[in-house]
């Protein structure tokens, strides 16, 4: 695709004088433009008033097809495609419905997925009311969105895929892998290395909540940009763990963030308008919408951030909401034991902000209750090191020190694998990244 849209960029530059095109480039360029826009040759066909900034005499430029699935989008066409991960019996292909807007004028492609997690609905609607609200005559270039990735888990209401893995732990796959590698691959492969940059949408994980939220890494000066794109949302920094998607793209060069909101199994509207906006937000940022309306409220952003864990059984109750900003020593809540009736308070290690918390219900000694982010400058931004932080909280080593050097076909088993918890399918322990 990348080729397909530099062949775009060339034939307009020798239709306008590559000169020409440039400098227009340069003008139409507002501080806000990511840098790796510019690389890419997309910015930027109008200012974000919707003025022309190439002046009136120049022709706008328009996109070229768009090639996707074996399938060729006209600009200024919206299509339902379809992949198939060709992982089902006897040929009874389940077609996961792919949505493409593509615009009249060049542009990045950006592409939005759901439901990798089957059971996690917000992202879904999400999808649905940015693609649909997409209006073809504003759109400079290209979205994608896929609303259900995971359809497999979707029918049933589950997290996994049926050979009960974690479908975003195995990207960017593997052709002659596992089922969930050869998905991965697929979809990787079929979809993802077409996109410029790629939101994917989730929720925190069964019996959890997040607040609404990037996970990003802001190390990496593409995907930071990206991030100033959605507005008021929080920004958790963390480079992603290795077989998620948005680690996968952001290893392939596509800049990539985590949309975390709300929690699994329900359709929440304030955690949906939430992500809508900030897509909406993000299609202005990227020169993509001028008429979609920028939230232009600044993210706080979280450098750090850790889990404060259950040291007894009982049933939990909460004392705070997502988003409250806590101190040090402030109750969060209370777990009390059903048969002895005795009750124990869980105070807040660490002045911060609600960014995760566990739902009411029996928790087990080490069980992740609250989420608290530490907030940071982005000026104080540090390179970060996880085991570093683990040092500094826990008694004993860390327990993922080579996670940078894990052998890509190496397939991984979640039961034993320190990074994401128990085992397949205990959800009970599942307080990793990207829930
Ligand atoms: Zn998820």
């Amino acid at each position: 695709m990348r080729r397909q849209i530099f062949a775009v960029i060339t034939s307009v530059g020798l239709a306008l004088a590559a000169t020409c095109v440039i400098a227009s480039i340069d003008e139409a360029s507002s501080p806000h433009d990511p840098p790796w826009l510019a690389v890419l040759g997309y910015l930027t066909v109008e200012s974000a008033n919707g003025v022309q900034a190439t002046g009136d005499l120049e022709p706008e430029p328009l996109s070229q097809p768009f090639e996707l699935l074996g399938e060729t989008v006209l600009p200024g066409d919206f299509r339902r495609l379809s992949w198939s991960d060709n992982q089902t019996f006897a040929g009874l292909d389940v077609a996961v419905p792919v949505l493409v807007a593509h615009g009249n004028r060049p542009g990045p492609v950006l592409c939005i997925t759901a439901a990798i997690h089957g059971d996690e609905l917000n992202g879904i609607e999400i999808v649905r009311n940015v693609m649909f609200g997409i209006n073809l005559d504003d759109l400079n270039g290209t979205v994608v969105g896929v609303p259900i990735v995971n359809i497999h888990g979707f029918q049933r209401n589950s997290r996994y895929l049926p050979d009960r893995r974690d479908l975003n732990r195995f990207f960017p796959g593997n052709q002659t892998g596992s089922s969930a590698s050869r998905i991965a691959h697929s979809f990787f492969n079929s979809i993802v290395v077409h996109c410029d940059a790629l939101v994917d949408l989730h929720t925190g994980s069964l019996l959890r909540t997040n607040l609404p939220q990037l996970r990003a890494d802001l190390n990496n000066e593409a995907i930071r940009d990206l991030t100033r794109g959605f507005g008021a949302t929080v920004v958790l920094h963390s480079s992603g763990a290795e077989g998620t998607l948005r680690r996968a793209a952001s290893d392939a060069g596509i800049p990539a963030v985590t949309l975390e909101a709300g929690e699994p199994m329900r359709f929440q509207p304030d955690e949906v308008s939430h992500g809508v906006r900030s897509i909406r937000s993000l299609l202005n940022h990227l020169g993509m919408d001028a008429r979609a309306s920028l939230w232009e409220e600044p993210r706080p952003i979280y450098y750090r951030s850790s889990w404060v864990r259950a040291d007894i059984s009982g049933i939990l109750s909460s004392r705070v909401q997502l988003g409250d900003t806590v101190k040090k020593g402030e109750l969060l809540g209370n777990i009390t034991d059903p048969i002895t009736n005795t009750r124990t308070e869980i105070v807040s290690p660490y002045h911060g902000r609600i960014l995760g918390k566990a739902l009411g219900q029996a928790v087990m000694p080490g069980y992740a209750v609250y989420h608290i982010g530490i907030e940071t400058t982005e000026e104080s931004l540090q390179p970060f090191d996880p085991c570093e932080q683990f040092e500094q909280q826990h008694d004993g080593d860390c327990p993922w020190p080579d996670i940078g050097e894990v052998d890509a076909d190496f397939e991984r088993n979640p039961a034993i694998d320190p990074e994401h918890g128990g085992g397949i399918e205990d959800h009970r322990d599942f307080d990793g990244e990207d829930g």
